[in-house]
């Protein structure tokens, strides 16, 4: 049950901001509904969530108009964005969590400058640097060393907001090997004067609380196990 699974969520979130010293309303609950139908997102709704994040932009444009009466929901697109994915996102999405290159930026940028494009939605989209903090060859995001100009080169993008930083650490069993890789991201949106940042997951989200995340994206503890993909 979601009601249940959502109470338990919502305590390891309040026990991990009481261990850090941190007020529960600085932290976004994004509830991740990929590979989940429409009716998920109606349910989490009904029971108060307002954040949502999907990975994938054919799969959210499919389930959107069975949201049509969520007034107020806002979507977060947190999978890895292909460039000719770009334009449909700006019209979908409220927030992207993974711009990680100044082309995909401008890019966004000029889509969004295009008319009618955001038609009864906010101008403008508030997005998130994604950095890649480990050696994995697979992951998506922008060095750490690159930061710094894709900051400037965001920062210069009219219709865009430059929320802060999000990251992905190595998946694994213990949440505590997060640790550093959120303490990293901390520290070089302090450099860069960013205020957000879009860490942990079901298994570590505490340890990303403690590390200063104001955006936790849970979806299996929330909805349970996905279905693999076929
Ligand atoms: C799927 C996904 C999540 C949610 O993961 P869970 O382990 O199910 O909580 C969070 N962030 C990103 C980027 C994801 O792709």
């Amino acid at each position: 049950m979601l009601t249940q699974k959502l109470d338990q969520v919502e305590s390891r979130i309040a026990a991990a901001a009481a261990r850090a010293g941190r007020k529960r309303s600085d932290i976004q609950l994004i509830a991740v509904t990929k590979k989940f139908p429409a009716s998920a997102i109606r349910e989490a709704y009904a029971l108060g969530l307002r954040d949502f994040g999907e990975n994938y932009v054919q799969e959210f444009d499919a389930k959107r108009g069975e949201l049509a009466d969520c007034p107020g929901a806002r979507y977060h697109f947190i999978g890895h964005l292909q460039s000719n994915k770009s334009k449909k996102a700006a019209e979908i999405f409220d927030v992207i969590h993974t711009v990680d290159s100044c082309k995909l930026a401008r890019r966004l940028n000029d889509e969004l400058g295009l008319p009618d494009i955001r038609l009864g939605r906010p101008a403008g989209m508030d997005v998130l640097i994604e950095v890649k903090l480990s050696t994995e060859p697979a992951k998506a995001g922008a060095a750490p060393e690159d930061v710094p100009a894709l900051v400037d080169a965001i920062r210069a993008c009219p219709h865009l907001r430059l929320l802060g930083l999000m990251t992905m650490p190595p998946w694994s069993d213990d949440a505590e090997l997060s640790r550093p890789y959120f303490a990293r991201l901390r520290e070089l949106a302090r450099q860069n004067g960013l205020q957000h940042l879009s860490m942990g997951m079901s298994h570590d989200f505490e340890v990303a609380i403690e590390e200063g995340a104001t955006m936790v994206r849970v979806g299996t503890a929330l909805f349970g196990p996905r279905k693999k993909a076929a």
